[in-house]
């Protein structure tokens, strides 16, 4: 069956896919980066497991894939294929797309943003399938976002388009990692939700995930800690829907796990304050720690979309 390789290179694991046309998953594989064995390791490692995919297309599939398409952190020079920086991983101006093309016999390759991936993913085959306008927003140990217009996803002119982490929604607040003081990300991450929570409750290992099942129980100090997220995260969105007007909003990562806890108070904190503007449905991300991998082959398959049309 005609498929791609879908790939998407996180800090600890990878995950990789044999997608075919309609987004299904024929195949699926991870295995750890390996990023204690240095930069070049990992580059390796990165190869390797992609000509072993596609040979395991061969044997399994019984054709070899039409293209590759991979997702990296940090960031990225889509256009030219360039991995261009990521902290996590180590490299700098890493020509990723041209030595992942080399090693699999000439295959046009995709070379995406990891979150900006995901959103593509979610926006195209999951929680927002059928929407053409989304905001996706990922609360991880930082936040980060992807805007999705007309299918695709908008990068920005340099590439750092939908950080909404980095919106300041409380001026004069907590510092955060970019600089700058009070952004989104230092209030309402689950990171910043697992500090908090840790502070007020003593338990310097209590997390986020604590912190909402003590909501649900009905601990008033999670409840506090909780709102300030929630606040802050709705301030965040609205400010987005003032911006870009989307008619959905999907929001993943590890602070979407509370399910309801989350959804619930953040629909009526973000409805509260609106006021000319259309209120988006707020949904919850459906491809979990798959929606890089997923996205990364949907860059493929527009890529041989692409070439067909041009
Ligand atoms: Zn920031």
């Amino acid at each position: 069956m005609k498929h791609v390789i879908a790939l998407d290179v996180g800090g600890t694991g990878m995950k990789a896919a044999l997608l075919a046309q309609d987004g299904s998953v024929l195949l699926e594989a991870r295995r750890p980066t390996g990023r204690e064995h240095g930069t070049d390791a990992v580059v390796a490692t990165i190869l390797d497991f992609a000509a072993e995919l596609a040979d395991e297309g061969r044997t399994r599939l019984g054709s070899a894939p039409v293209a590759a398409g991979v997702a990296v952190p940090g960031t990225i020079d889509e256009k030219n294929g360039i991995a261009v920086f990521s902290a996590n991983l180590g490299w700098r101006d890493l020509p990723l797309r041209k030595l992942l093309g080399e090693r699999l016999g000439g295959l046009p390759v995709a070379l995406g943003h990891d979150v900006r991936s995901g959103g593509l993913a979610e926006g195209r085959i999951g929680a927002g399938r059928g929407v053409d306008r989304f905001l996706f927003v990922a609360l991880g140990t930082g936040i980060a976002g992807a805007i999705g217009i007309g299918g695709r996803i908008e990068a920005g002119a340099h590439g750092y388009g939908g950080e909404i982490g980095h919106v300041v929604v409380r001026p004069g607040g907590p510092l955060c990692g970019c600089g700058a003081r009070g952004c989104l990300e230092t209030l309402a991450s689950a990171s910043a939700v697992s500090r908090a929570w840790a502070e007020a409750c003593g338990d310097p290992d209590a997390d986020a995930a604590a912190c909402a099942a003590a909501v649900e129980a009905g601990d008033p100090r999670a409840a506090e800690v909780w709102q300030v997220a929630v606040d802050a995260l709705a301030d965040g969105i609205v400010l987005a829907q003032s911006l870009l007007d989307p008619s959905t909003v999907i929001v993943g990562g590890g602070l979407a796990e509370a399910g309801d806890t989350l959804f619930t108070p953040l629909r009526t904190a973000v409805s509260e304050r609106l006021t000319f503007q259309m209120p988006p449905v707020v949904v919850p991300a459906m491809l979990r720690d798959t929606a890089a991998s997923l996205g990364a082959g949907l860059l493929a398959w527009d890529l041989l979309s692409t070439e067909v049309t041009a």
